[in-house]
């Protein structure tokens, strides 16, 4: 059995900048003062796991921080988190990717100039939180929706990490209703694009695929869904631990793509373990 993986794969730009942020401070403080992060610096729990060690202390309320530094996950946080920060004087480190920041500043841009801003994610991710902080509407169904009748000046961003699919499904749902006018930005990342358009072309070429990555990474989820709906089989792993045999039974060929916040060293190890499984066939 041939196993191809992905040329883009291992942490992408917005996940190595946070993790160096991170460290950074870490090193820094040299112990002598708390070091929070708000959720988890990045989706993969391996390397929270590791971050951890060194000190960083993962919390989910901000009413958790007492004295320190909060440093803001690359999914960026919601304004009154922001507000909070500063208002309990704790020291604020911003990890923010710039592809998401990017997206906040299209977010208050339109929302100054009068549009009900649109936001198409995962109603629960922190970086859509944080967006429709900014947006000042509530979510429905994943999105944060448009309120009223006609008239309505109306613009779409999309969480970074979303498939262009979904992107497009929630799009034209909330065009059924009356608008006057409609912008659309697309705020996808580009290594997500990337990510995604590998993972199918490997769905024409391969009849097995990995999607290796924190079970809570959105980006990897999303890959994950794009190998599923295609009907081949596909299994979404974090470690190497979790590989069954049986998955290789009669294949000919196993696609191994990976998520943003996937360390390189995983996805080696996991192309190691399927190989040494499959050796002689
Ligand atoms: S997936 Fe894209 S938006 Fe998210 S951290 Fe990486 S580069 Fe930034």
């Amino acid at each position: 059995m041939q196993v191809r993986v992905a040329s883009h794969s291992g942490f992408c730009f917005g996940v190595k900048r946070a993790i160096k942020i991170a460290e950074k401070t870490l090193a820094s403080s040299k112990g002598a003062k708390n070091i929070y992060s708000l959720g988890s610096i990045i989706h993969n729990p391996q390397v929270v796991g590791a971050l951890s060690k060194k000190g960083l202390k993962v919390i989910k309320d901000i009413n958790d921080a007492r004295t320190g530094t909060v440093i803001i996950s690359s999914h960026g946080a919601p304004i009154e988190i922001v507000t909070k920060i500063k208002k309990k004087k704790l020291d604020l480190v911003d990890a923010t990717c710039p592809f998401v920041k990017n997206a906040h500043n299209i977010v208050k841009d339109l929302k100054s100039k009068g549009y009900d801003v649109i936001v198409i994610g995962d109603k629960k991710h922190p970086e859509v939180k944080a967006l429709l902080s900014l947006t000042g509407a509530s979510p429905t169904a994943g999105v944060a929706h448009p309120r009223g009748g006609g008239g309505k000046k109306v613009a779409f961003v999309s969480q970074t990490t979303q498939s262009k699919d979904n992107y497009l499904r929630g799009i034209f749902d909330i065009l059924k209703e009356d608008f006057s006018e409609a912008r659309i930005f697309n705020t996808i990342c580009s290594d997500t694009a990337q990510r995604q358009a590998l993972a199918k072309k490997f769905l024409k070429e391969c009849d097995v695929m990995m999607v290796v990555g924190g079970k809570n990474s959105a980006n990897t989820r999303r890959l994950y869904q794009i190998c599923r709906e295609s009907g081949v089989d596909s299994h979404h792993i974090e470690t190497e631990k979790e590989i069954k045999k049986k998955w290789f039974f009669k294949k000919k060929s196993c696609g191994v793509v990976s998520g943003a916040s996937t360390p390189d060293e995983m996805v080696k190890k996991i192309t190691k373990k399927i190989k040494t499984l499959m050796k002689g066939r």
